[in-house]
């Protein structure tokens, strides 16, 4: 007995990761740890830029592969499927591949709805290698992505969430990219104990030195205590610095009677229009704090800002609303929780498609990274089949 000749080893499960993703955090060279379970080196694609990525992703098309494989934080997930999807619509007749998705980014909202964040990324990569050698089925979520223009994506936001993703970046402080590691109490042990007692002089202490988002260019972008990189502090702590910043700038105006930078609430001028039959036919509004599409439920966090998303199949949710700062914070409780909002403080709909139409260029965010656009028309992507277990 022989397996036919052509017809490729099981093992050998395509997959792709960037090998520079992560860089200076304890995630660095994850990728390729992944890919050494669940593919082999001849099927292992590293995809650092936009264009290796479309070359990986075509030679993938042609394997003809049931399964692919990849890594990465929401943003990641977002590009990679666009160009899966771009790839396989040349074939129509071609079932699309089962998604093996591991989330090892900062923000992975997405993975958090799909419920893949309940074992790390390498025990749950080891479980379906195991599934994969004995040839046990797998267990599977459908999940429809939006189509943003020629874009796919889950989550689309325009106003405080571009905002919010925007301030996170702009103003994020600056911090030497040793003190963006993780350290162990170990290593820092080890590296005082060499400074106390001399010993080995290529063991630092690791360098704390931060300074804000506007100082680094002083610094030349070099920590001035060890001269190391400067780089961005991103992540939960950046989060929560934005959450604060916001707070302070509105609390500042209402004691001092002025108007506030509305760091989160500055609004977008649009015109939503809703597809045919649909009424009202347009969104209530002209002027919008916030318009977000979705096709998942949670914003991460357990966050349950967008509880309709998955109500109907091959339609999202589009909730927009015009409401100010303390607005939006008296409606916490609803948003957070998934409960219908009181009528007149949002307008949500379930639909298969709209047509935004901003006054101006706009910033937007399609999974966390940011684009600026005119017009978009939203649509919904077809099913994909992601491999949970
Ligand atoms: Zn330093």
């Amino acid at each position: 007995m022989g397996f036919p000749a052509l017809r490729p080893r099981k093992k050998e499960v395509p997959f792709i990761h960037n090998p520079h993703s992560g860089k200076n955090t304890p995630r660095y060279g994850y990728g390729k740890i992944l890919a050494d379970i669940i593919s082999t080196p001849r099927y292992t694609y590293g995809a650092s830029t936009l264009n290796e990525l479309k070359s990986a992703t075509r030679e993938i098309h042609s394997l003809r592969s049931e399964i692919i494989g990849f890594c990465g934080g929401d943003g990641t997930l977002s590009l990679d499927l666009t160009r899966i999807l771009r790839e396989w619509a040349k074939t129509p007749s071609l079932p699309l591949p089962k998604i093996l998705y591991f989330p090892t980014g900062t923000r992975c909202v997405v993975a958090e709805n799909l419920g893949l964040m309940e074992h790390s990324a390498d025990e749950f990569a080891k479980r379906i290698r195991y599934k994969i050698d004995h040839n046990l089925p797998f267990e599977t979520a459908h999940l429809n992505p939006l189509k943003i223009n020629d874009q796919y994506g889950f989550m689309y936001g325009v106003g405080m969430p571009a905002s919010a993703v925007q301030h996170y970046y702009d103003k994020a402080d600056y911090g030497c990219v040793d003190g963006n590691r993780e350290y162990g109490l170990e290593e820092v042990l080890a590296a005082a104990s060499q400074q106390v007692f001399g010993g080995d002089k290529a063991v630092k202490p690791p360098c704390r030195f931060t300074c804000r988002w506007d100082k680094a260019s002083r610094y030349d972008g070099r920590c001035p205590k060890c001269g190391r990189e400067l780089q961005r502090i991103l992540g939960n702590k950046r989060f929560n610095q934005v959450v604060v910043e916001a707070l302070w700038d509105e609390i500042r105006a209402k004691l001092l009677f002025r108007q506030s930078h509305r760091l989160l609430t500055k609004p977008a001028y649009a015109e939503i229009a809703l597809p045919d039959g649909h009424e009202p036919p347009f969104a209530p509004y002209l002027e919008y704090t916030g318009i977000m599409c979705s096709t998942i439920e949670s914003m991460g966090n357990h966050c349950r800002a967008m509880p309709l998303a998955r109500q109907k199949p091959d339609h999202f949710m589009l909730r927009c609303m015009n409401l100010g700062f303390w607005g939006i914070v008296r409606m916490l409780p609803f948003l957070w929780s998934g409960m219908a909002l009181p009528t007149g403080h949002a307008f949500d709909a379930v639909v298969p498609n709209l047509t935004i139409k901003f006054k101006d260029d706009t910033v937007r965010t399609i999974d966390g990274d940011l684009g600026t656009s005119r017009c978009d028309h939203l649509g919904i992507g077809p099913a994909l089949e992601f491999i949970v277990g």
